[in-house]
């Protein structure tokens, strides 16, 4: 997939920047886009064979706290912008923010506490459906969906000497051999690569914290100012 809107909207450069990513968006996005590229093939190489049950359509992922980094949240906004109306934009922000409000105090803990258990214990609590799931389902954003979504239930968790996430990867893991777990690849390690990659991937937090605070930039009234000040 191509996300990056030629000229990148000012709605973008101007999100870019408010980021703190810098004002070339066409960069963040090309260099997120191979690191896609390069857990996809990766993922798709050391999963072969297993009968995994994560594939397009299985939403096990979308109903609980996805962390993503600046970048990602660029990249999901970049293709919002190229496939989506104005008026579904503002749906997807509010219906975000609203989730953000509802999730405040959560939030906002996770915010200061560092990585380690108190914080995964929180992120737990935070439990909502993504608004960016269609109504059949289906990821509305897919081709641009996030790390953790290309690597829940696909990779192991390093340090927890596990699968990564889901549940339903963890019953079929159980029927296989021991050495299948082992040849897949670590989800850390994945983060690893988008942070080496691409500068201003180290802080994460979940989709509503991104939108609750930057959606705005997407907003049709905010890419008319920012087309007026080009
Ligand atoms: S962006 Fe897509 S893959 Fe990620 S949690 Fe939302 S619906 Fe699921």
């Amino acid at each position: 997939m191509n996300p990056v809107p030629r000229p990148a909207a000012a709605s973008l450069v101007a999100l870019c920047r408010a980021l703190g990513l810098g004002g070339a968006p066409e960069q963040v996005l090309a260099a997120v886009d191979r690191v896609y590229r390069r857990v996809d093939a990766e993922v798709r190489r050391r999963t072969q064979g297993l009968g995994l049950p994560c594939r397009p359509g299985c939403d096990a992922c979308c109903h609980e706290a996805v962390f993503v980094a600046a970048p990602e949240f660029l990249f999901v906004s970049a293709y919002l912008v190229e496939n989506t109306t104005g008026q579904q934009r503002k749906a997807v922000v509010e219906a975000m923010s609203a989730v953000a409000g509802r999730f405040e105090d959560e939030l906002c803990l996770l915010e200061a506490l560092p990585p380690g258990t108190e914080r995964d214990e929180v992120a737990t609590r935070v439990r909502f459906r993504c608004p960016l799931l269609s109504a059949s389902g289906q990821c509305s954003v897919y081709p641009a969906r996030e790390l953790n979504a290309r690597t829940f239930g696909s990779t192991v968790d390093e340090h927890r000497d596990a699968p990564f996430g889901c549940e339903l990867t963890h019953e079929r893991l159980r029927v296989l051999p021991s050495s299948a777990s082992r040849g897949l690849l670590g989800a850390r390690e994945a983060r690893r690569w988008l942070r080496d990659e691409v500068p201003g991937a180290g802080d994460v937090h979940v989709y509503p914290w991104w939108f609750s605070r930057f959606g705005a930039y997407l907003l049709p009234e905010r890419a008319a100012e920012d087309e007026g000040c080009r």
